[in-house]
């Protein structure tokens, strides 16, 4: 996969030289450059900004630079343009399988009150335009953004994460939490394992882990519960569920009463 970071801040990237994703790059598994917006200037100043039109605080960035770095990046194909904002649609899990697919992205940082809107109106013609938000919260800049997206997209390229099992069991890989994770001792300042960890029945060890699934989900996410086709639900889960606070009512699941102190 090929990723193009257009950013006035490149040495924020740094740490896409660091961990799994520098050694990607490393292995070649990764084509990844960050680019200086600065760099596609034509003043003295290097001036990427000016005053909003219609007034109002802070600046805009300007249309002209925009344009000379993506078009210096676009190459022959057709990439996906991800514009990091807080006015667009949050990024999740699928989303970033879905990118995994891509040969070619291309991230545009923006700063101060962001990019000229013109930018994205042009870009249509040769890139597959995607404003998305990390979440319902405002940074100063793109480049963290960018940092979470290009981790979460390029660990599921084929031979970044060394076990590809481990990205299965996650959470969000099937629309719940992942169940809480142990390892030794076994006993901890007076904390101890579950013991069916340690049992080494499987089946039971899945189910436990199935059950904490739902329990943590209903307890922290219960949006995401709310989404799941109730028709993948066994009896435990059901039962898991119900303890839960939920029930299945039209096919879906719905919140039937607060849940009790224990239950989650
Ligand atoms: N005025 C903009 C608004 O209210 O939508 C916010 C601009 S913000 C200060 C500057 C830049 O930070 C944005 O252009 C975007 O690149 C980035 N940014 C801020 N919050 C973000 C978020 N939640 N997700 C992705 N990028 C974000």
């Amino acid at each position: 996969m090929r990723i193009d970071v257009v950013s006035i801040f490149p040495e924020y990237l740094a740490a896409l030289d660091l961990s799994l994703i520098g050694k990607a790059r490393q292995d070649g598994l990764l084509d990844l450059t960050v680019h200086n917006l600065r760099d596609f200037t034509s003043d003295r100043h290097r001036t990427v900004d000016d005053t909003p039109y219609g007034g109002g605080a802070g600046m805009v960035m300007k249309p002209e630079p925009w344009a000379q770095a993506l078009e210096s990046v676009r190459g022959g194909s057709r990439p996906v343009l991800i514009v990091p904002s807080p006015a667009g649609a949050v990024f999740t899990q699928a989303m970033a399988h879905e990118l995994a697919e891509e040969q070619h992205i291309v991230f545009a940082c923006g700063r101060y009150e962001g990019i000229d809107e013109r930018v994205l109106e042009w870009a249509k013609d040769s890139f597959d335009v995607r404003p998305l938000s990390l979440g319902d919260y405002v940074l100063n800049g793109g480049e963290v953004a960018v940092l979470a997206m290009v981790e979460a997209i390029a660990r599921l390229l084929p031979g970044v994460v060394g076990n590809p099992e481990s990205l299965v069991e996650e959470s969000h890989s099937d629309g719940l939490l992942e169940y809480p994770v142990y390892t030794k001792p076994s006993a901890w300042r007076n904390l101890e394992v579950p013991a069916v960890l340690l049992s080494g029945n499987h089946a039971r060890i899945a189910r436990h882990r199935r059950d904490e699934q739902l329990r943590r989900t209903a307890l922290r996410r219960p949006d995401l519960l709310e989404l799941l086709d109730a028709a993948t639900l066994d009896r435990a889960d059901l039962a898991v569920l119900a303890e839960a606070g939920y029930a299945v009512v039209g096919g879906r699941l719905t919140r039937t009463q607060v849940p009790s102190e224990g239950s989650a």
